[in-house]
């Protein structure tokens, strides 16, 4: 049986404490979102207190989901519910593959006891005293599916809608590699609780901004083709945002098209959204490893879906570390 792989002492957490503390990672995408949702709404079904929270607002391109309203991200109000709770009180951090990824209030989460880690990351750094992680699974959406049965709780429709997003933004609409029989399996259950395909299709990729697209434009222009064609790698600078008037959450998905190109076997996003940040991110096909080039910078993430950040630097000079590292890799492929 699928749910058998959950430590039981985690099931008995969710089971037996009365009041929770929910989080996910910094920055959050579909299947933080839609895992934070999720859980909270299981476990409040389940009669628990629960603090869903959110390190920042919710971005505008999950604020379709139902629920979403009842994330928050003040501090105060976290402190007060710990304090209330008076010592019953569970943490869950989902999605998260090391410590700091839970954010800003890592130190006072992590004191909270039990502590739960649910993640899927093949990079995942433990962390936290109790934790199932399952690199097999194609979303954190898709282990608290497992949950949630191994419990006996039906998820409801929003939790249900939730998970879908979860799943179907983790697994590319059911493209990567990470999409499993049982991703549909789990899948056609959600869709059996109500929720609609094509409905949530639409608020996903047919919801953005014209400033988006104007963004996407520039970005698109600075398209660079190297090793043969075998890598992409796109930018974005804050210019480009200044000038299309769009936000830094309206990058997410425009690896995608450095990653369509059929010769591609490695794309690369590089983005400064902060002044004092560059960001990475990476996509690779078949057997290239992209987590081992991000973990060589000090960050993480799947095979086929990992990131890094660099403080400081350019544009330039992150891609001047980044294109060796996979020149390299491209010449010495993994023997496993
Ligand atoms: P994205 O490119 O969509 O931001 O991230 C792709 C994957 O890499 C996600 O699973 C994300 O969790 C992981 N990732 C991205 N940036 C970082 C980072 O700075 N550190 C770690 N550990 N993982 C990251
Ligand atoms: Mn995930």
């Amino acid at each position: 049986m699928t749910g058998s792989r959950i430590p039981e002492n985690i099931l008995d957490i969710i089971r037996t404490t009365e009041n929770f503390v929910v989080m996910t990672h910094v920055q959050p995408d579909g299947d933080a979102i839609g895992s934070l949702l999720a859980m909270s709404d299981l476990l409040e079904h389940m009669g628990k207190r629960v603090f869903a929270f959110l390190d920042e607002p919710i971005s505008h391109l999950y604020d379709f989901m139902p629920g979403c309203g009842n994330l928050n991200p003040n501090i105060n109000d976290l402190r007060r519910f710990i304090a209330e709770c008076g010592g019953d009180i569970g943490a869950i951090a989902l999605d998260c593959g090391e410590a700091d990824r839970v954010g800003k209030q890592k130190d006072m989460m992590l004191e909270i006891s039990p502590f739960v880690v649910l993640d899927h990351h093949l990079s995942h750094q433990e962390f936290g005293e109790y934790r199932w992680v399952d690199p097999h699974c194609s979303s954190t959406g898709e282990m608290i599916f497992e949950i949630a049965e191994m419990l006996g709780q039906t998820p409801s429709y929003n939790a249900a809608y939730a998970l879908y997003v979860a799943i179907s933004t983790d697994t590319g609409s059911f493209r990567y590699e990470c999409t499993r029989a049982r991703t549909f399996e789990i899948a056609g259950k959600l869709v059996g609780l109500g929720v609609k395909p094509e409905q949530v299709a639409g608020k996903i990729y047919d919801n953005y901004s014209p400033e988006r697209l104007k963004l996407m434009q520039m970005v698109l222009n600075t398209l660079d083709l190297c090793e043969d064609g075998q890598v992409a790698c796109i930018h974005v600078t804050e210019d480009m945002f200044d000038v299309s008037g769009a936000l830094a959450q309206d990058t997410e998905g425009f690896i995608e098209y450095p990653r369509s190109i059929r010769t591609v076997k490695v794309a690369v996003f590089i983005k400064e959204t902060r002044r004092d940040v560059i960001s990475v991110s990476m996509r690779a096909k078949g057997e290239f490893n992209v987590a081992d080039i991000a973990k060589r910078f000090g960050g993480g993430g799947h095979r086929n879906a990992a990131g890094c950040r660099f403080p400081g630097g350019s544009i330039e000079s992150v891609r001047q570390k980044i294109m060796p590292a996979i020149r390299n890799a491209l010449d010495s492929p993994p023997t496993q």
